[in-house]
């Protein structure tokens, strides 16, 4: 049962000593019982608290993981229903589904090898599930080492049969994978299969109350870390399943169904671009691993691209580390241009103008993760900053000439910059990065 804050209050020192970031034990107090701190935070808690504490300070929903080292996808552990009230921590893994009866290369192969750069980052696919589709654990099995051969990557094997799973584990290589799935039929041969191995235990049922069960009876059996599958597909359904989840784990504080949850949003014959919309809407609501039926580029960018924005913090923009960066190999001669550290602002920029073929020196200046025309008018990047960055970063150093290109959106700026930097030459320089290329190669001279 879930303590109020003012319970928690009374387990707390009450010293209001700050240290835990909040200005009194009251506040922390209530923070803690709405799952928004962690009790860790308090160093002075003493340990007859902490035990009483316990049910107030374990995360509504646990903790999972998959896989080991690198690739692992961590799920689970979110403590908010909408990412604006504060963030949403861990992105929901994006798997592949294989039946053994498919030719593992050609339908693995691509989506495993698939990577694309977005803002400094690796996007791509978590995983494979293998399904049992053969019902023989042999062909299973070899098709889980035909995998294991080429990809390090976390794996779901997904059987009801426990000698199927046994015969996948022997050659899976120990690399955690998940166990897909107890049901009312098999639970306890499954429970019994995770707590020998230690691995993670997805259970299904179609019926939220049959799922609560399943769990109860999982973690009776020794089970801790699992995962829910609410048995239903299609839009709509899901929405409402996941979301009730949700909110039962969060706002109820309801154990028994504090777990992450998986999704196969193109089971029974979804069309791709259908499951693609399902998948998407389980990003945002509320799915912790995302199985799918099909890969293409074209379809999964997307996917990853909403992943991407919808777990990045809200008050936290993506930032890139101020400085001067060399684009190509400059030299005292190349362009210097200026912008934001924003990072989707520093790829575009720095993509670009590597496009170009023109080496250049790219100074950024601390924005606090602003974007051009956003900086400028909250007073980040004006001409005392951009000049300060000037300075800081001994641009002059690295030239011959004393040129700065200033992104056209801030134009205003080149008469007070000029002022700010004497002996320097203020040029105004396209507006948007895509014009850089022309504007390098055709209009700047040193
Ligand atoms: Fe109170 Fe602990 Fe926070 Fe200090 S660190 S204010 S004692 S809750």
């Amino acid at each position: 049962m879930a303590l109020s804050g003012l319970e928690i209050y009374k387990l707390l020192p009450k010293t209001n000593c700050k240290e835990c970031g909040f200005p009194t034990c009251l506040a922390f107090a209530m923070k803690l019982a709405q799952k928004q701190a962690e009790l860790g935070a308090c160093p002075y808690v003493s340990e007859q608290a902490k035990e009483a504490l316990a049910a107030a300070a374990a995360p509504p929903i646990r903790l999972v993981v998959i896989g080991e080292g690198e690739h692992k996808v961590e799920i689970g552990n979110e403590t908010v229903l909408f990412r604006h009230e504060k963030t949403f921590y861990h992105p929901p893994g994006i798997f592949l589904r294989l039946r053994d009866t498919d030719d593992v290369v050609a339908k693995a192969g691509p989506a495993l090898s698939y990577s694309v750069e977005r803002v400094g980052m690796t996007l791509g696919l978590d995983g494979i599930a293998v399904e049992n589709a053969s019902g023989s654990p042999e062909t299973f099995a070899a098709c889980v080492q035909k995998v294991r051969s080429f990809s390090p990557k976390p794996l779901i094997l997904m059987s009801t049969d426990v000698a199927a799973l046994r015969a996948a584990l022997a050659v899976e290589g120990g690399k955690r994978p998940l166990l897909y799935a107890a049901t009312p039929e098999n639970w306890e041969a499954m429970a019994a299969l995770a707590k020998e191995t230690g691995l993670p235990l997805a259970v299904r049922d179609g019926d939220l109350d049959g799922l609560a069960a399943l769990t109860e009876k999982s973690k009776a059996a020794g089970v801790e870390d699992l995962v829910l599958d609410v048995g239903c597909r299609g839009l709509l359904e899901t929405l409402h399943a996941l979301t009730h989840l949700r909110r039962l784990a969060l706002k109820q504080n309801f154990r028994p169904l504090g777990y992450p949850v998986i999704t196969f949003p193109g089971e029974g014959g979804v069309d791709p671009l259908d499951e693609m919309v399902i998948a998407a809407q389980h990003v945002a609501k509320y799915a912790s691993l995302i199985v799918l039926e099909h890969f293409s580029p074209a379809l999964v960018y997307p996917l990853l691209t909403l992943r991407l924005n919808i777990y990045t913090d809200p008050q936290k923009p993506i930032q890139v580390i101020p400085g001067l960066y060399e684009i190509g190999s400059p030299g005292d001669r190349s362009p210097l241009l200026v912008t934001t550290n924003f990072s989707l602002t520093y790829f575009s920029v720095a993509g670009e103008v590597e496009g170009s073929g023109v080496p250049s020196w790219l100074l950024i200046a601390d924005s606090e993760g602003m974007s051009v025309l956003t900086a400028w008018a909250a007073g980040k990047f004006d001409a005392e900053k951009i000049a300060k960055t000037v300075r800081e970063y001994d641009a002059a150093s690295r030239l011959a000439h004393r040129k700065l290109v200033i992104p056209g959106y801030v134009s205003s700026l080149q008469g007070e910059l000029e002022d700010e930097l004497p002996g320097w030459e203020i040029l105004v320089g396209p507006r948007e990065a895509v014009d850089l290329p022309n504007y390098l190669r055709n209009v700047w001279r040193p």
